[in-house]
């Protein structure tokens, strides 16, 4: 296992991280597949991985990741506390809100959170979040009292890790990225401010989607020249802590046009890097659409199916009537996008919605 530098923290973390999504019980709507181990099979699953060399662990309150946060405090029990980093979340926006989930969190770990982040922010929460008895300052309170170690913001929006870059109150930033999914992870290796914190990478493996056209060798390789600290890998069985963590992995260059290529295989996908250079004027976050289209070919149908039905008929009237198309402006991919549009309403009108 390599190791990385945490940014300004002092920490060294291990290059592959475990995310604990797959290790949960129970049904929490979230959107990987997860395995429901026991307790004592879940704490052997996390304990692979540190015999490997994994030492950064990533989980989030209960309404999030179900009892993931408990089967980590069991976890850090079996270890050395100082070997490991606990990192973990949670989707309160409020200062008074989240400052009483980190108590929840350090009752339910058994220990105080290395990292807490402040979970999804995005443009509709983040003055809130970044603002005057919002969640950062309360994080900052909490690190100055020694109930957690570093303060984060998790998000995945561009606009808003930028935002949190800035913040001096802000350690560690927490967006996700992959082969496919590379735009932003090309705007942040692009942009100096982000060298002063740690960034945490998380969606390697697409939520599982893009294993199967690519092998986890291919995924972790092809995202390994970018400059974050760890990149965690969902993991819910012995199996895949080995897969995950046994080996260490050579870098391995993937140009966007070859990973829509090994695609373009099975489905013709829609050739979105995610970089979110197309703002629209009128609110409509097509890059999200975009995403959610290949994640219906990749296979989830249903969960996409609904996600785009959300809102999609008024960016769709929008959008054939739109005239400046600004949003085209700066796609680095050129692509139609008023087109692309067209080909997801004929998708979800082929659904039958
Ligand atoms: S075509 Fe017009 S309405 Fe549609 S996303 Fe682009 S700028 Fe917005
Ligand atoms: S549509 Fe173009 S600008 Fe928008 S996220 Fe995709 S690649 Fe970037």
């Amino acid at each position: 296992m390599r190791y990385r530098e945490l940014g300004k923290t002092g920490l060294r973390v291990s290059e592959l991280g475990f995310g604990t999504i797959p290790i949960l019980s129970g049904h929490v709507p979230v959107l990987p597949k997860y395995y429901s181990p026991d307790t004592e099979t879940a704490v052997a699953v996390m304990k692979k991985a540190y015999d490997h060399g994994c030492n950064f662990y990533d989980t989030a309150i209960p309404e999030e990741y179900g009892d993931a946060e408990a089967k980590l405090g069991e976890f850090v029990k079996t270890v050395d506390r100082n070997t490991v980093i606990i990192s973990d979340k949670a989707r309160f926006y409020g200062g008074g809100d989240i400052y009483r989930e980190v108590i929840r969190s350090i009752e339910n770990l058994g220990t105080r959170p290395d990292i807490y982040f402040v979970h999804q922010v995005d443009e509709s929460n983040a003055d809130e979040v970044f603002g005057k008895s919002g969640a950062l300052e309360a994080l900052y309170d909490l690190k100055r009292e020694g109930r957690i170690g570093f303060t984060g913001i998790a998000s995945h929006y561009y606009s808003v890790l930028y935002r949190a870059a800035l913040d001096p109150r802000v350690d560690i930033l927490q967006g996700s990225g992959n082969i496919l999914e590379r735009g932003m992870l090309d705007r942040i290796r692009d942009e100096e401010v982000f060298r002063n914190k740690g960034f945490i990478l998380n969606k390697v493996y697409a939520a599982g989607l893009l294993i199967g056209p690519f092998l986890p060798a291919e995924l972790i390789g092809g995202i390994l020249g970018y400059p974050f600290s760890c990149a965690l890998l969902g993991v819910g069985t012995f199996e895949q802590a080995d897969v995950a963590f046994a080996r260490e992995y050579p870098p391995l260059e993937f140009s966007f046009e070859e990973v829509t290529e090994r695609l373009g295989r099975s489905f013709e996908p829609l050739c979105c890097d995610r970089c979110e250079k197309c703002v629209c004027p009128y609110g409509h976050e097509i890059h999200t659409s975009f995403r959610q289209f290949n994640y219906y070919h990749l296979g989830k149908e249903f969960w996409a199916i609904n996600k785009l039905k959300m809102d999609f008929a008024n960016t769709y009237e929008h959008c054939r009537s739109c005239i400046d198309r600004v949003c085209m402006k700066d796609c680095p991919r050129h692509l139609d996008i008023p087109k692309e549009i067209e080909r997801i309403n004929l998708l979800i009108r082929a659904y039958g919605v």
